[in-house]
C-alpha cells in the first residue's frame, strides 16, 4: 500500500461533498451551553444499552461519519486501521486498544441523534468560539453569541481551570468517555475525550483553559491524533485473522457488557 501524505487529509478545501459543509454548519448552529448540559444529564445515566465491545462495533458497521472528508469506509475498518498502525509501531497494549475503542462514541447516531451532535471536531462551549475552529463562520447563527457571560475567551470558565471543569460540544468524544471512564487508564480516558479537540491539539487554541494534567495529557493526544487520521486508507483491510488478538485485548481490558 503507498503510504498517504499527511497533507492528502483533512483537505476541507477541495472537498465535494456538502454533507461535510453542512454538518458543521448545523453543529455550531446548534451546540449551545444548554443544548450540552441537557445531553449530558440525558445520557449520563447510561441506560440506553447494554453491549459489549464488538456487538457496539458491529452495530456501526455502514455507519459513514459525514463530517470526515477523508473516508467512506465502515466504522469496523477505521477502528482496526487506527488499532493496527499502533500495533505496528510497539505502542502499549492499553493505547492500542483506545486506538480500537476510540469512535464506539458514535453509538449515539443509533439512539436517534442526529450527526451533527454526534461527530465533528470539537470545541468548548460557555466562551468565545476560537478563531482556529473549522467553518467558524457558522458560529454567527449560535444563539450563545448574543450572550453576555459568554462572549469572552473565558466565558463561563477561570482562566487556567483545566479542561475537566469546561464543558465540550457534545459529540462521541464526550459519550464515550462517559461510558469507559471507570475502566480505561487515565491518559486512555482522556485521549478519547479529547480526540476530536483539533481546535487544541492541532491548533493550540484553548490553551488559557488548561491546567498541567492537560498539558501533560495532551502529549498523549497528540501521539494519538496520527493514528486516527493517517492510517485511513481504501485499501480493504482483511478482518477474519485480525479477531482473535482483538478480541483477546479487549476481554483483557474490559468487562463483558458495557452500559451505554
Ligand atoms: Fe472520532
Ligand atoms: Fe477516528
Amino acid at each position: 500500500m503507498t503510504t498517504p501524505q499527511p497533507s492528502q487529509f483533512r483537505d476541507h478545501a477541495n472537498t465535494p461533498f456538502d454533507r461535510v459543509r453542512d454538518t458543521y454548519r448545523l453543529n455550531h448552529e446548534g451546540q449551545t451551553l444548554d443544548f450540552v448540559l441537557a445531553k449530558k444529564r440525558d445520557y449520563a445515566p447510561l441506560k440506553r444499552a447494554r453491549l459489549g465491545v464488538w456487538d457496539a462495533l458491529l452495530k456501526l458497521e455502514g455507519f459513514i461519519d459525514n463530517s470526515d472528508p477523508d473516508t467512506e469506509s465502515s466504522q469496523v475498518t477505521h477502528a482496526l486501521q487506527t488499532a493496527e498502525a499502533m500495533r505496528a509501531d510497539g505502542q502499549p497494549d492499553w493505547f492500542v486498544l483506545t486506538g480500537l475503542v476510540h469512535d464506539l462514541g458514535k453509538m449515539l447516531c443509533l439512539f436517534g441523534e442526529p450527526q451533527w451532535a454526534v461527530v465533528g471536531d470539537t470545541f468548548p462551549v460557555g466562551c468565545d468560539f476560537a478563531e482556529e475552529i473549522i467553518y467558524h463562520e457558522y458560529f454567527a447563527n449560535n444563539p450563545d453569541r448574543k450572550d453576555p457571560r459568554m462572549g469572552s475567551q473565558n466565558g463561563i470558565y477561570e482562566s487556567g481551570c483545566g479542561l475537566d471543569a469546561v464543558h465540550m460540544s457534545w459529540g462521541h468524544d464526550e459519550y464515550l468517555y462517559m461510558v469507559l471512564k471507570n475502566y480505561l487508564p487515565e491518559a486512555a480516558s482522556y485521549v478519547i475525550r479529547y480526540h476530536s479537540f483539533y481546535p487544541a491539539h492541532t491548533n493550540g487554541a484553548y490553551t488559557h483553559l488548561m491546567n498541567d494534567r492537560d498539558r501533560q495529557m495532551f502529549e498523549w493526544v497528540r501521539k494519538f491524533n496520527p493514528y486516527d487520521l493517517y492510517s485511513k486508507s481504501p485499501d480493504p483491510l482483511k478482518i477474519e485473522p485480525l479477531l482473535p488478538h482483538y478480541r483477546k485485548l479487549v476481554d483483557d481490558h474490559l468487562p463483558p457488557i458495557l452500559d451505554w
